[in-house]
């Protein structure tokens, strides 16, 4: 039996090792896919449900490896986030985004996700302060989306980073609002302008009594508070009916488009093309 034993802790072990292997591989790669370019950025359209217009949308990152295929943000982030690289990779998304801003000239607002280690590091503010100046985009289109759950690592520096945040000018949502387990007690303690109700709440809404009462009671909520309320992951019409009839102000989701290769979302864009 004792052998035995040592068998299964050699095979814990050497498993353990091929994880570590794996997980080092993926960071070795992610640093140098920054390098290599293989970053690529996609745009959700987040449309007013009131006028039906794309009003802004969301960036989303994507990483196209030649041998893995394309990696989805779930899979890298997180590893970004650990390792650090998550601090140049989202330099690169910041001054992607302005330089979209400047393109669109005012037309449509831009949400950008920001993780935790970028807001909580400090060199956030000049990095913003660097990129905006004398790029002559309106602080305001740029919306940065902090989820609830890195707000709540930090309570006291999140709120300060918001309101310097929107001391400046810049729009700040708080996504996945409704999954970090937190007390809303926060919505008190943070300057926002939007909440995001999550795709978990929206999903089965129609189905789901609980779903469509929380919801419901979130919108109440977040425009007796002065907010904007924008649903995600919104799939089906009848969702969207539900939605509009609490008068949630903004939607995205597959419904109305999945997200897309910039190049192709502008080609939207142009005049006309938006209505
Ligand atoms: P998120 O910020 O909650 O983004 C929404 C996710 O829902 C996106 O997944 C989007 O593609 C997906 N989605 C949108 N509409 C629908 C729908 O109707 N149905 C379904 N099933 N899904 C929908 P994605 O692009 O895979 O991104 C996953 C997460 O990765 C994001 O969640 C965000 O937390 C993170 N992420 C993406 N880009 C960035 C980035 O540039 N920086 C940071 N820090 N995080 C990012
Ligand atoms: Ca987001
Ligand atoms: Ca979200
Ligand atoms: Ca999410």
């Amino acid at each position: 039996a004792k052998s035995h034993g040592r068998g299964n802790f050699q095979f814990f072990e050497a498993a353990m090792n091929a994880a570590t292997h794996e997980r080092l591989m993926m960071e070795n790669r992610l640093w140098q896919a920054l390098e290599l370019k293989q970053f690529e950025l996609y745009l959700q359209p987040q449309v007013e449900l009131a006028s039906r217009r794309v009003i802004g949308a969301e960036l989303l990152l994507r990483w196209h490896h030649p041998e893995l295929g394309m990696v989805g943000p779930d899979r890298f982030i997180p590893i970004a986030e650990e390792s650090g690289l998550i601090l140049p990779l989202g330099e690169w998304v910041l001054q992607q985004a302005v330089a979209m801003l400047q393109r669109w000239q005012g037309q449509l607002r831009l949400a950008v996700n920001l993780s935790a280690r970028q807001c909580h590091g400090g060199a956030l503010l000049p990095l913003l302060d660097r990129l905006m100046a004398q790029s002559g985009v309106d602080p305001a289109l740029l919306e940065l989306e902090i989820t609830e759950s890195a707000a709540m690592q930090d309570p006291e520096r999140s709120r300060t980073l918001l309101r310097e945040l929107r001391a400046r000018g810049f729009t700040v949502a708080i996504d996945d609002f409704g999954t970090g387990y937190s007390s809303l007690s926060y919505l008190k303690l943070f300057e926002i302008d939007r909440i995001k109700i999550d795709r978990a709440f929206v999903k089965d809404i129609e189905t789901d009594p609980n779903d469509a009462v929380i919801v419901t009671a979130t919108i109440s909520l977040a425009h007796a508070l002065g907010l904007g309320v924008v649903a995600e992951g919104v799939e089906t019409e009848a969702q969207l009916a539900f939605l509009r009839s609490k008068h949630c102000n903004e939607a995205q989701g597959y419904l109305f488009a999945r997200p897309m290769p910039v190049g192709e979302f502008e080609n939207l864009l142009q005049p006309g093309n938006l209505d």
